[in-house]
């Protein structure tokens, strides 16, 4: 039986403004309250511009949710136009910070090289990466998505001293599934995590992989969450469209009840 306490984090991608992040906030809140909700850990990952705002009824509530931004720059400060670095993210005092994002990937050109800048800027400005990765449809159709995924994985953790690698979070997140409305079965999105902490194994220790956190990401729903959830690799859900639901996320998150 793992001692890993799943994370249920909401992606909230470009959607809902400062104003509409507190609302959200503090229905989740309200929602999760009545409960004794430690069984899972809640996160939330809104835009830059409603970090504020958030971390301001975080803080100020008290609230057990935690909140986190969905991409940084892997510098610290400079000429970089439009970016947020990771002393921005600390001092607004998130606790997490997607990375590698297939939409990042996708958009944004990011390759494993930038993506293992940023979780190392991540890690040096304390805040913890949740590393995403996972692989297009024709990459799957190929049977290739096991060794696609593992040299993300590899990709996202060189020179990662154990240290740091032990607090990671990392997404399987088969980009086929991301906002598409199909789900990845059960069983083969628990054939990938299985993969990605024999890796970590390889990479680091057993023990070291036995602490990490791996999440499924791709279409969870309230209606599909607790199958994923039953397997033994999978400790958590990153979740993007369900998310701005917050019903429906505080039913993925209660996904036990
Ligand atoms: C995501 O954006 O990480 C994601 C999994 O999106 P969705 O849940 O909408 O598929």
């Amino acid at each position: 039986m793992s001692t890993r306490t799943p994370l249920m984090a909401g992606n909230w991608k470009m959607n809902l403004n400062h104003l509409e992040a507190i609302a959200h906030v503090q229905k989740l809140a309200f929602a999760l309250a009545d409960k004794d909700y430690d069984a899972c850990e809640v996160a939330v990952l809104p835009p830059f511009t409603d970090l504020r705002s958030v971390q301001t009824l975080v803080d100020g509530d008290k609230l057990k949710i935690k909140y986190g931004a969905q991409d940084l720059s892997a510098h610290d400060s400079g000429a970089f136009t439009g970016e947020i670095s990771g002393p921005m993210l600390a001092k607004l005092k998130c606790t997490y910070v997607a990375v590698g994002h297939s939409e990042r990937r996708q958009y944004h050109a990011e390759t494993d090289e930038i993506v293992n800048a940023k979780v190392k800027s991540a890690f040096k400005h304390g805040l913890t990466p949740i590393l995403c990765v996972g692989e297009e449809l024709a990459v799957r159709e190929a049977g290739n998505h096991v060794s696609h995924t593992l040299a993300q994985v590899d990709g996202g953790l060189k020179d990662v001293p154990a240290e740091q690698a032990e607090s990671i979070v990392i997404a399987y997140e088969p980009v086929w599934a991301i906002g598409t409305g199909k789900v990845c079965g059960a069983g083969d999105a628990q054939e990938v995590c299985a993969a990605i902490r024999s890796r970590l194994a390889e990479l680091y220790s057993q023990e070291l992989a036995d602490k990490v956190r791996i999440q499924y990401g791709g279409s969870v729903k309230s209606g599909n969450v607790a199958e994923i959830m039953a397997n033994p690799d999978i400790d958590g859900a990153l979740v993007g469209g369900a998310s701005l639901d917050a019903d429906e996320f505080v039913k993925i998150v209660r996904f036990r009840d």
